[in-house]
């Protein structure tokens, strides 16, 4: 069965294929329950009131017991461990506490992959608008939230594309998204599809889309209403996964092959035959001969290339590489000086990558760096924590650096926020980073979406071999992605 969000990838590039007219494409996503997860706030609302009375009734109550929509709360609160005799004070505690939005509405929390859907959407040059019932009462608290929401993605939501109720007595919510759907297009957007929970928004929008350009696409989380008319074809879906808009044009320009690794002389052949200009090399120093190696280090039935050897090698076929150091000020200087021997002192295709050092070794270290005329990164995830902090410390460790001439900072791939909020620390010190050890798809569309300057992505692993066979390579080992 096709994933719903590949449905949308598809109706999108068709209609920009059709496009007659340079009307500007617009997704339209209601928010409670299709991107925000409103079960969050139920929470916290219920245990206010047992904090408020002194009561127990929910306590320990988490998200996944709830599943009915916010609207059945009332009737539901038994399932949930309110007796009969609360019902009524817990409704009326309810009511008081909810008029109060701005400061239950930042409890919401959006639903997994929500917003890389949506951010994903906006990189392929497409407008994203937000159709939503809540009323016009709240539109601050709720634009501001959900761009609190998104700025990791680089997500951002517009007052102007923020359509809701407008707080007319009697106005149906239905009624409500179908003249945000007219109000669009009335300001020139050619509304492509519309994402809601609920069955009958959706219904009601084909109402008024005689030309059937409109895809709509049920978010299957919790909702009240039910589909009345069969024939009209909503396409559903329970996760967001962005692998499954993936923009393979975009992807393919974006995309630079380089060989993963040289760990052996039959591994270094199938580099110097393959269409990659460049390859990693990881550096390391013999114990038995005291020579500098590469490859991985240790494997038995594995024949070790010298790094000199490998280095005139790749010269001679007009190759580069980047040379991953161990953390020794030792290995770095005679790096430094193997290379300038073979004058590859200032070659743009060869540089290092190096990890930061401890306190210790940094003064050494630091002065080859500053002598060295090779173009230097550092592999900085010991202080991915600080940066994602802007912790001055780590900044100013940063500035000292780039003063003395590294490139670039590099991170490790981890599905943590502190990632996203490192790599805009490093952005704001006009510092490049590189995200490395990627090895499936939707973390490497998910790094894309954090903008850093660059991710290696290893496309040889199970997971995106049928993506790089997608993408026209023959023999890829690994690609670097460009935001
Ligand atoms: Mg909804």
């Amino acid at each position: 069965m096709i994933h719903w969000m590949h449905h949308l990838q598809n109706h999108l590039s068709s209609i920009r294929q059709r496009a007659s007219s340079p009307r500007p494409v617009l997704v339209l996503f209601d928010i409670d329950g299709t991107i925000l997860d409103t079960r969050h706030t139920l929470v916290q609302l219920l245990q206010a009131y047992d904090a408020h009375t002194g009561s127990r009734y929910f306590d320990g109550l988490k998200c996944d017991a709830i599943d009915f929509a916010d609207t059945e709360l009332l009737d539901r609160l038994g399932e949930l461990g309110a007796p009969p005799s609360a019902h009524s004070e817990v409704a009326d505690f309810l009511a008081c506490a909810s008029r109060d939005w701005d400061r239950w509405i930042h409890a919401c929390e959006p639903y997994a992959g929500a917003m890389e859907v949506i951010a994903q959407v906006q990189r392929a040059g497409v407008v994203v608008g937000l159709n939503t019932a809540r009323p016009e009462a709240v539109r601050r608290s709720t634009l501001a939230a959900l761009n609190r929401a998104g700025a990791a993605l680089n997500v951002g939501f517009s007052d102007a594309l923020l359509f809701m109720h407008s707080g007319q007595p009697g106005l149906a919510p239905t009624v409500a998204k179908q003249q945000a759907v007219l109000r669009a297009r009335a300001a020139g957007y050619r509304v492509a599809a519309m994402v809601d929970n609920e069955p009958e928004n959706l219904e009601a929008i084909r109402g008024i889309d005689p030309e059937r350009e409109i895809l709509l696409l049920h978010a299957d989380t919790l909702y009240q209403s039910r589909q009345k008319d069969p024939s009209i074809p909503l396409v559903a879906g329970s996760s967001y996964q962005v692998e499954h808009l993936v923009d393979r044009p975009r992807l393919e320009s974006g995309t630079q092959w380089f060989w993963g690794g040289v760990e052996s002389e039959t591994c270094l052949r199938g580099f110097l035959e393959s269409p990659a200009h460049q390859t990693e090399l990881d550096v390391w120093p013999s114990a038995g001969s005291g020579k500098l190696m590469v490859g991985r280090e240790g494997p038995a039935e594995a024949t070790p290339l010298s790094l000199q050897d490998t280095l005139l090698c790749l010269v001679a076929m007009e190759r580069g590489a980047r040379l991953r150091l161990p953390g020794s000020a030792e290995v770095l200087e005679r790096t430094l000086e193997l290379m300038d021997m073979l004058c590859l002192g200032a070659t743009p295709g060869f540089h290092l990558s190096i990890p930061a050092p401890a306190d210790g070794d940094a003064a050494a270290i630091q002065s080859l760096v500053a002598d060295s005329n090779l173009g230097i990164d550092l592999q900085a995830d010991p202080w991915v924590t600080d940066l994602a902090r802007s912790c001055n410390q780590a900044q100013a460790r940063v500035a000292q650096w780039q003063g003395l001439g590294i490139q670039g900072f590099s991170f490790q791939w981890r599905d943590d926020p502190t990632l996203p909020r490192a790599i805009h620390c490093l952005e704001a010190l006009g510092a490049p980073q590189h995200i490395e050890g990627i090895t499936n798809l939707e973390a490497a569309l998910r790094t894309v979406l954090f903008a850093p300057a660059s991710a290696s992505v290893h496309f040889a692993t199970p997971a995106l071999r049928p993506l790089a066979d997608d993408l026209g390579t023959s023999q890829p080992a690994a690609g670097r992605m460009r935001a």
